[in-house]
């Protein structure tokens, strides 16, 4: 038996059908650039987050530069941030969040997170602002998200903008309210292995204000209402209509695909509770947790302990290995206020168990038998 971590293949299967026809009719037009394909899947998403305007771009990551390019245009008037405007983000998340921040001209500050939930600590927050910060990135890890009542009245307080990186959670509540719907901006991720993956790269901006959305527009083609008299440094990061169509078939699935992972994450939380080697993940009150990771601590030996589910044939992830603020690129470019022990020991500890939401019932016993098996090494050892 090999188990897998992800099978898209198995997915994919469920689709086939409606994509062959979405592809050919994609084929048949030959709009390849912003046909309307592109114009739907945004309606449709700003309908589905409930958000009044969506910009589909060529990934998450661009998703990120450009909403905060937007950010950089609307407040200060400027294409780029100065390297002394801070954005405050957590350390324990993608490189693709801090990268942004930096491509965007401005700094990033790393705070350090909640050990319960991974998310962005609202207090290490409060700490790190100062005249300087001009704006927060919080990230919803692994789809859950992060605590977005505190962030805003954060931000609302200190006239600071919000941008959620929504990259995991697309799909993901806060108090009933969309991830992406909440901030100024929501940058959402295509990339295959994501809530809403696509055959290839894709992301969006989300956002409820009208100059957000012209800017992310202008700055996806190049940067202007005028193609060919443009009035910015802008990109070419436009979604492609075949990416689209693909992803319309997609959208008509996520919400059954979101409650088969939570009834994995279900299924895990109550087959692995009550071992005191490993910590399981805390879905909090207020969010509606779409696991795009199931993500549990193993308190020591982590390292051991995922070689031995290896060598039972059971994958499994650690995400992250390096945080943030620990990695080269970083060094220069970012700023840390406090030591960001959370992370670090966070770094040390996680591990992602595979979250295929079709894995059958052989499957997830033979994950919860390998675990148990470990576990008990572990215990005695
Ligand atoms: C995947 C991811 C991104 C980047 O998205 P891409 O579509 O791969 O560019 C950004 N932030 C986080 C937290 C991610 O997981």
């Amino acid at each position: 038996m090999r188990i897998p971590f992800l099978d898209l293949g198995r997915q994919h299967k469920v689709l086939q059908k409606d994509i062959d026809r979405a592809l050919s009719e994609v084929f048949k037009k030959q709009k390849w650039i912003l046909g309307d394909e592109v114009k739907l899947l945004e309606e449709k998403i700003s309908k589905y987050l409930k958000t009044n305007y969506a910009v589909g771009v060529n990934s998450g990551t661009d998703a990120l530069v450009i909403a905060l390019r937007a950010l950089a245009l609307k407040t200060k008037g400027k294409e780029y941030f100065d390297s002394e405007n801070e954005i405050i983000t957590p350390s324990f998340t993608f490189t693709a969040t801090g990268e942004a921040i930096v491509r965007a001209g401005a700094t990033p500050v790393f705070v350090d997170i909640e050990p319960e939930t991974f998310n962005i600590n609202p207090e290490e927050v409060k700490k790190a602002i100062n005249k300087n910060t001009v704006g927060l990135l919080p990230v919803h890890l692994f789809g859950q998200p992060a605590n977005m009542e505190q962030i805003v009245e954060i931000a609302r307080e200190n006239s600071l903008f919000v941008v959620e990186d929504v990259a995991q959670a697309f799909g993901s509540r806060w108090n009933g309210k969309f991830a992406g719907s909440i901030g100024d901006a929501g940058c959402h991720s295509f990339f295959p292995s994501k809530n809403l993956g696509g055959f290839g790269d894709g992301g969006m901006i989300t956002t409820n204000d009208a100059e957000i959305a012209d800017y992310a527009r202008w700055l996806r083609a190049h940067g202007g209402k005028d193609k060919y008299n443009v009035d910015y440094i802008g990109y070419n990061s436009r979604l492609d209509t075949i990416q689209a169509a693909f992803l319309l078939v997609k959208l008509n699935y996520l919400e059954t695909f979101i409650k088969m992972r939570r009834e994995l994450a279900a299924y895990y939380n109550e087959n692995l509770k009550g071992m005191d080697q490993i910590v399981l993940p805390l879905e909090e009150r207020k969010a509606f947790h779409t696991y795009n990771q199931y993500t549990i601590r193993v308190k020591n030996k982590r390292d051991w302990f995922q070689e031995k589910l290896k060598e039972k044939g059971i994958p499994t992830m650690i995400y992250y290995p390096v945080p943030l603020h620990k990695m080269k690129v970083f060094k220069n470019k970012a700023r840390i206020k406090t030591e960001l022990r959370e992370t670090e020991k966070a770094c040390q500890e996680v591990l992602s168990l595979p979250i295929e939401p079709l894995l059958n019932n052989t499957e997830k016993e033979a994950i919860i038998q390998a675990i148990k098996e470990s576990v008990k090494i572990l215990s005695t050892s």
